[in-house]
């Protein structure tokens, strides 16, 4: 496992409106920061790409911090070719403004329309450019039909893992210290973390991989 290398997204992304505004979403950064400190207790090389968040940087850890999803893809395509193990945690904002204003917004009209455009998914780009010896572990955040959207993505996304956020309960999930978990894999795998610390669901996470994946 010491050879081992893991590369973690982590936080979320912002997507630049103006100088002074930006979209982005209630990601703390802190289930992937946990995964990045957990695996380089368990003695991985770890690689941690993040969004800006207010969280001190793991020790030990490769540390890119990014802003936007589009900063965010290219990192992650100059890295992932070194890693066994890809665990993407990030939020990604899905769109991003279609124009950054070089000035200030100014409030003229009642209604402001801003126009969008999709960001790439990094994710999808890496099931389709991943390695044979890599193993590809998504996270899935979804409000309702949580098991249906997120096996869906497994299969979309060429993914090995889906871990799933049970982000529909009160205190847990965003900003949460706490998080609720379950993984699941193809062939109807499917593997209840419980509900605790992010960082014990890291180590949980990371057991259950190293149990019956690598
Ligand atoms: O946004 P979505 O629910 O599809 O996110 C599921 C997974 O896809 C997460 O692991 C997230 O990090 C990843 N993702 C990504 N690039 C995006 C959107 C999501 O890598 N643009």
């Amino acid at each position: 496992m010491a050879q081992k290398t893991i590369l973690i997204t982590a936080g979320p992304t912002r997507e630049a409106i103006d100088p002074v505004r930006y979209l982005s979403n209630r990601s703390s950064g802190k289930m992937g920061y946990a995964l990045a400190s957990e695996a380089k207790r368990m003695g991985f090389k770890v690689v941690l790409i993040s969004g800006p968040t207010h969280l001190a940087k793991p020790g030990g850890v490769r540390f890119i911090s990014v802003i936007s999803a589009r900063e965010m893809y290219q990192a992650v395509m100059k890295e992932f070719r070194q890693a066994d193990i890809i665990i993407k945690v990030a939020a990604v904002a899905d769109y991003r403004p279609k124009k950054i204003l070089r000035h200030k917004l100014k409030k003229t009209s009642a209604i402001l329309n801003l126009a969008l455009v999709r960001n790439p998914d990094i994710l999808a780009a890496l099931g389709k450019k991943k390695l044979k010896k890599q193993l590809l572990v998504g996270f899935a955040a979804e409000t309702q039909n949580i098991f249906k959207q997120a096996r869906e993505k497994l299969t979309r996304k060429n993914c090995d893992w889906i871990a799933v956020n049970h982000v529909d309960k009160a205190n847990q999930g965003f900003e949460s210290d706490n998080n609720e978990l379950t993984l699941l894999a193809h062939g109807n795998q499917q593997f209840y973390l419980g509900y605790a610390s992010k960082r014990i669901l890291a180590r949980r996470l990371l057991r259950t991989l190293l149990a019956v994946a690598v």
